[in-house]
């Protein structure tokens, strides 16, 4: 199978979708792969490297001369879709549950379309999870930057000059960010509590050294694992009860999702204001709403003398280690596809049919 990876092109993406070291043992398990001039520099993996781990190089125009398959972290844009030859494969974030227009064009063009979100949560398919690996990293990279925007040391410091207490964190979503950014935040010595709607996660959250708040809050847990969402008067209930313990917290980094719907609500205005002056949020559901009022997509505000930072792509800030994990996920989808590189799909296979959005007469 050959395999091509463009450089990509949505605006703030830093990661590739496979890295050298991936791209050896693809090349040494029958795949050949095409890397676009420069597709890995913006997360510091130079030409040479993909040069001497098997790839060709080629340029934008070549680049999908022969290609069975394109692997990109973001998704393709409507330019991108009309260069792909019918019958082509693409791997990569589609979106599928909150762009459906441009599922539609992937199908409408004939390509055989894998969405990363879309691969069952299921044992076999973790070396895949994308969305773990980049939570994952999302998770950490949240509590680095509430260490850094908070004037607050994190550690309980006892010196000469006197004692400082640890800064007290609250974690709101125990999911695969949520528990990431609870053990970052221990290991720089805060004091860590969270919250989950899904009563399952009290136990991870206790074995990571935080504490768990009880808010009497639950939501049922799909079959997937996922949390569904809250009825209106739960949600009430949640913010009110939120409010109370924010307004004692240093720092709050916000996770909670609800996969295809808007983020939960769970910090209004009100408890913002509440918050110390030289408090910090991180809302790492910025991009779906925000879990946070007063939350900006893309962007850090200080309202009510609270920094909040609304970034939404985290894992492109930590470039190098988040495409080193996702080009993992992305070889070990195109191996099942392609077992010793030769594309062999199996639409009545759980996985295979699971991730697929989108191929020819076909709608996800
Ligand atoms: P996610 O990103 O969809 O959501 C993050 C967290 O937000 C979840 O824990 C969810 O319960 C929580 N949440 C939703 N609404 C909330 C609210 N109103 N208030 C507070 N929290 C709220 O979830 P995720 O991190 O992708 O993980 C979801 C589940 O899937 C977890 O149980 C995880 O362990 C499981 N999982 C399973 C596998 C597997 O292979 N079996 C792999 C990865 C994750």
């Amino acid at each position: 199978m050959r395999v091509a990876v463009p450089r990509e092109t949505a605006i703030g993406e830093r990661r590739v979708a496979l890295v050298p070291e991936t791209v050896a043992r693809l090349c040494a398990a029958g795949f050949a792969i095409a890397v676009e001039r420069g597709a890995g520099s913006a997360a510091g993996f130079a030409d040479e490297a993909y040069t001497e781990a098997g790839a060709q190089l080629a340029d934008t125009g070549s680049l999908l001369e022969g290609a069975e398959g394109v692997v990109r972290v973001a998704r393709p844009s409507a330019g991108e879709i009309e260069a792909l030859g019918p019958g082509t494969v693409v791997i990569g974030f589609l979106s599928p549950l909150t762009d459906p227009d441009g599922i539609e064009r992937l199908r409408h063009h004939g390509v055989v379309a894998f969405a990363m979100e879309s691969i069952p949560r299921i044992t076999r398919a973790q070396p895949m999870d994308a969305l773990s690996s980049q939570a994952t990293v999302a998770g950490y990279k949240a509590v680095v930057l509430a260490a850094d925007r908070s004037a607050k040391m994190f550690p309980l410091l006892m010196t000469a000059a006197g004692t400082i207490a640890p800064a007290r964190v609250l974690v709101l979503g125990a999911g695969v960010a949520g528990l990431q950014a609870i053990a970052t935040a221990r290991r720089l010595g805060a004091v860590v509590s969270a919250f989950d709607v899904r009563p399952a996660v009290k136990e991870q959250v206790e074995s990571l050294g935080a504490s768990f708040l009880e808010l009497g809050v639950r939501a049922e847990e799909t079959a997937g694992g996922y949390a569904t969402e809250l009825t209106s008067e739960q949600q009430a209930q949640q913010q009110a009860e939120l409010e109370r313990h924010i307004a004692g917290m240093d720092v709050v980094i916000t996770t909670a999702l609800v996969p295809g719907r808007p983020a939960p609500r769970l910090i209004p205005a009100a408890a913002v204001a509440s918050m110390r002056a030289g408090s910090v949020i991180v809302d790492l559901a910025a991009e779906t709403g925000g879990n946070c009022e007063l939350t900006a997509a893309g962007e850090e505000v200080v309202r009510e003398g609270v920094t909040i930072v609304g970034f939404t792509n985290l894992p492109s800030l930590m470039a190098t280690d988040a495409s080193r994990l996702y080009s993992r996920n992305v070889s070990a989808l195109l191996q099942h596809l392609a077992p010793n590189g030769e594309l062999a799909l199996d639409f009545d296979e759980e996985l295979t049919a699971g991730a697929c959005v989108a191929r020819p007469e076909v709608t996800a």
